[in-house]
């Protein structure tokens, strides 16, 4: 068995990983770069033979979670190269493609938590883990004798070191680990928050909307689901009611139901975001800002950036004894304030003057969450990848066979 990282190891996103046999090739994640954070969007160069060009050399593709660093390139894959997510990724893909026009994406196969699944020599077993998005695996891969675990993005490690141990049994051993390490370097974890997890936000979260008397705007990412369960959690002990838009209600699948008042937003009849458009239109649960705002009860909105001419409305439309303080909670990464469109939803916060507070911590495991995994598991050998290229070298004191490969650099397992 081999692996090659065709690009990740000196990068946060972007991920691209082939691992094979003599007779097969997988692809682990077909991610995009990250976008500068304040500059144009730019077409992604990447190109591969048998890829992306000339006939088509690999046997499956598989993606660990819907996230664009991990799944962008999908629609630059060659057709013909068969594509499997887990089914919840797989739905809000085609969720965000419905919103946004574009085509929805090739995946034609579907797979479970634990459920291992055999390509010819390589057996594949996707092992569900915690991030920032919903419906996210790491795999164990095995062929040749050979076992090799690629991580993925994740949060915790308990589940992990567990569910692999035990398919691997006795006497096996993990030949190989290929982790992520967003937060590797020892001074992240010092950082408020940043490692808490989601009942840590939660019980701050419920004291913010306790303190303050006006509505609560929750700036965060759709597809956090642990996130806005978080807060919705907090909502309920806060007595305040749970308002979201038409499109995080899709990608949420409205699994739980707690969002009480759903945001309507222009949606044409002959756009494929009509049919979640009227299911609620149906329901009468759909209000829009100028209704919502007059709602006597005290609420929590979830917003994104661009929700901005929502959020002008509803601040115009408030009645006067509304006037206390509104607040919102910036519950995504600090690096996002340097996007253009952040920055103008927080200009408009301080012209309108709405208190901003940051509520976040990372989906990403802290140093000693990775260093738990790379101890729980003993790997003969260690590869870093989705990291910083300045922060690889804090890998080397995890492990006494740290390998720090190139892109496109090939590796024999073993
Ligand atoms: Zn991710």
């Amino acid at each position: 068995m081999y692996v090659t990282v065709h690009r990740g190891t000196h990068q946060i996103g972007g991920n691209l990983i082939e691992i094979g046999t003599d007779q097969t090739r997988l692809l682990f994640d077909a991610g995009a770069s990250l976008p500068p954070l304040d500059g144009p969007k730019t077409e992604n160069p990447f190109e591969l033979e048998g890829l992306t060009y000339g006939r088509p050399a690999f046997d499956w593709v598989f993606l660990s979670h819907h996230h664009n660093d991990h799944c962008g390139l999908l629609r630059k894959l060659l057709p013909g190269i068969p594509v499997f997510a887990g089914k919840e990724t797989k739905r809000i893909l085609d969720v965000i493609a419905d919103f946004t026009g574009q085509p929805r994406p090739e995946i034609g196969f579907g797979f479970r938590d634990g459920q291992s699944i055999q390509l010819d020599d390589v057996r594949v077993t996707p092992i569900g883990v915690e991030h920032s998005a919903k419906d996210a695996y790491m795999f164990l891969i095995q062929a040749d004798g050979k076992n090799v675990l690629y991580t993925g993005d994740f949060r915790t490690s308990g589940k992990a070191i567990s569910t692999v141990r035990e398919l691997l049994g006795e006497g096996q051993e993990l030949d190989l680990l290929i982790t992520e390490g967003t937060n590797i370097r020892s001074g992240k974890k010092e950082r408020a928050g940043e490692f808490q997890g989601e009942e840590w936000v939660k019980r701050r979260a419920a004291g913010r909307m306790r303190r303050y008397q006006g509505t609560v705007f929750v700036l965060c990412s759709s597809a956090n689901e642990d996130r806005i369960q978080a807060i919705s959690a907090a909502a309920a002990w806060a007595g305040r009611t749970v308002c979201e838009d038409l499109f995080q209600s899709a990608v949420r699948n409205r699994v739980d139901g707690n969002a009480q008042w759903f945001v309507a937003s222009g949606v044409k009849k002959d756009s494929r975001a009509w049919p979640y458009f009227e299911e609620l239109y149906q329901q009468r649960a759909l209000v829009g800002a100028e209704t919502l705002a007059k709602l006597p009860e005290k609420k929590v909105i979830f917003v994104r950036t661009s929700m901005l001419p929502f959020m002008a409305r509803y601040m115009d439309a408030r009645p006067p004894e509304e006037e206390k303080s509104p607040l919102l909670l910036y519950s995504m990464w600090q690096g996002y304030r340097q996007t253009a469109a952040v920055k103008q939803l927080l200009d408009f916060c301080e012209k309108r003057g709405i208190i901003v507070e940051d509520l976040h911590t990372s989906g990403h495991a802290g140093r000693d969450t990775v260093k738990a995994l790379i101890d729980g598991l003993c790997p003969t050998a260690l590869l870093p990848i989705h990291c910083e290229a300045e922060d690889r070298e804090a890998f080397l004191s995890l492990h006494s066979n740290c390998m720090m490969l190139n892109d496109g650099q090939r590796w024999e397992v073993g």
